[in-house]
Parts: C-alpha cells; structure tokens; sequence
C-alpha cells in the first residue's frame, strides 16, 4: 500500500516538474555594437553584460543583434557616415552570453563582402550561431532553428534600412532585405520545411529617434504574423518603441540599444532586454530595462511592470 502511494506521489510530482520543464525561456537583446568604447571595455577585461548575465544564463536561449562587423583585417570602410567593425576578442564574451546573433542590420557588412565574409568565418570558429546574414541570399534567408524542450524554435532576422548594397544575392555575402515576397517564403519555410513549433523575427527597421512604429513597421510585423509567426522583436531606431499585441501575439517594435556609446539624450541610452515565456502556443513576457552607461554598457535599471511597457 505503501508502494502505491509513494507510486502515486512521484508520478504527481513528476508530472507537476514536466509541465513547468516545457515553459521555454528566450531572452532578446536590442543592438550590440562592439567597437570604440564597448570594445576597449572588453580589451581592458571587462565584460559588458555582467548586469545582465544572470538573466542571459537562466534563458534557454539568448539572442542580440550584432550590430557592428567584427575582424582583425584592416579593410576598407564603406562610404556611410558611421562605420563599426569590432575585434574578434570581442567573440568569446558573446558567446558565453548569447546563443545567436543576428547580422541583419545596417552595420554588420560596413567594410564590405570580404570583412563580412571574416565576420561569419571568426563567428563560426566561436561557435556563435548566426542568422540574418549569410554567404548568398539563400542563407541569409534560411531560419536558425534549435529545438529547445522538445520544441523547434525558428528565428529569422531581416534588415530594410539603407544601404541596399549589404543585401545577400545569388552572388553576394550579405545580409537578408526584408522585401516582404522573401519574408513570406522564409516564415513558411521555417514552419513547413523545418517544421518549427514557433517561428519569431528580429527585423532591424523603422526611423531612428522614433518613439512610435511607422506605418511600414506595423504593416509588416502584421504581415509576419499573418504568415504564421508567433512574436516579433525588433530594433534599430536607438529607442524604444511602443508594443502592439495582434492577434494575440507580442509585437516589440524597437528594443532600443543594448550596448553602444556616442549618444547623449536618455532615451538613447535606454534599452530592453525582453524575455519571452513560451508554453502551450501562448506567449508571455516580461521587460528589463538597461540604463546605459557613458562607455555604452547596460546597467541594469529594473524589471519595468506590463501596464507600463503597454502604455
Ligand atoms: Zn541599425
């Protein structure tokens, strides 16, 4: 008899730690950019997500945009006002904190095809995953999938502010051009040829200094989820946007900087990390908020409350 209750008690407790077990943790940061001050940071042993590494390590997955090209070659800058390419010291601290980085963005290609081809190589010998970028259109376009508890979870990064010229073609190393035809074929893909159980995009898009989503912002998040992704979290406009919940799904327009110094007004010097909660086809989240330093290195500020962030 005694056996049959403590039977009953361990299938019980088993069964109570499974259902928490499946709750999916994914941790995204806004835009990372690693030279100048952050990466003379990490130069003098320094890590720059020490705030934020608890968090970062009790995520199942951690993602950040990496918003700078990284490569010990010289180069040859691109003609654009603000170019960034980060030393490859810079790779193992990301890693230890990220499980991806997405290249999709206007600065991951700033000294051209060869340094961005260097970029993915040192990435890969780092075993840092990537996606957003690739070698041609067709893998910049290609999901990165993990399976995560049982769960694939798909992530796509698309970049549409200028220059065009950092887009991947048949030809040409790059990142991936969020015109939406490519959008809908990659969300599909995610879905119907890898089979994910959630698909989220990382779009680097919108105009800087905004507040609020522009209307393309909105018409396109819309148009992911219609195609079947389940959140999407975006960046590039150096604040934080507002968010917008559509047909029951997280839509984080602008996560803001994460690590990047040169700005002054405090808005610019606030960031989110967003931490989703995926179980049973429902999305929950919540939102730290980062106070950047004069280097362009997160403090951490506080958990900001729901109402708050809906605002
Ligand atoms: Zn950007």
């Amino acid at each position: 008899m005694i056996q049959h209750l403590l039977f009953l008690v361990l299938l019980v407790c088993s069964f109570g730690v499974r259902a928490d077990d499946q709750a999916i943790t994914i941790s995204f940061v806004g835009d990372v950019m690693l030279d100048e001050t952050p990466g003379r940071t990490i130069q003098q042993g320094h890590d720059p997500f020490r705030d934020f590494e608890k968090i970062l390590a009790a995520s199942d997955l951690s993602i950040a945009n990496l918003e700078c090209a990284v490569s010990a070659k010289k180069g040859k800058p691109e003609e654009k006002p603000f170019v960034f390419k980060a030393h490859p010291r810079v790779l193992p601290v990301l890693k230890k904190h990220f499980s991806a980085v997405s290249l999709a963005n206007n600065h991951a290609y700033d000294y051209g095809e060869k340094i961005f081809l260097d970029t993915l190589s040192l990435l890969e010998k780092n075993g840092l995953k990537y996606f957003g970028g690739g070698r041609d259109i067709q893998q910049a376009h290609e999901p990165l999938v993990f399976n995560v508890k049982g769960k694939k979870i798909a992530l796509l990064g698309y970049s549409e502010f200028f220059p065009r010229s950092f887009e991947a073609l048949t030809d040409r190393a790059g990142v991936a051009w969020s015109e939406d035809d490519y959008v809908v074929y990659g969300i599909r893909r995610a879905k119907e040829v890898h089979g994910a159980d959630y698909v989220i995009t990382f779009p680097h898009w919108g105009f800087e200094q905004e507040k609020t989503a522009s209307k393309r912002q909105v018409q396109l998040a819309r148009l992911m989820i219609d195609t079947g992704a389940d959140a999407v979290i975006g960046g590039h406009p150096h604040v934080t946007q507002n968010i917008e919940t559509y047909k029951g799904k997280p839509i984080f327009y602008s996560l803001g900087n994460f690590v990047f110094n040169g700005f002054d007004d405090a808005d610019s010097n606030t960031g989110w990390l967003v931490q989703l909660m995926i179980k049973d086809q429902q999305i929950d989240w919540q939102v730290h908020e980062a106070k950047l330093d004069k280097q362009g290195i997160p403090r951490y500020s506080r958990a900001i409350p729901a109402a708050e962030v809906l605002k």
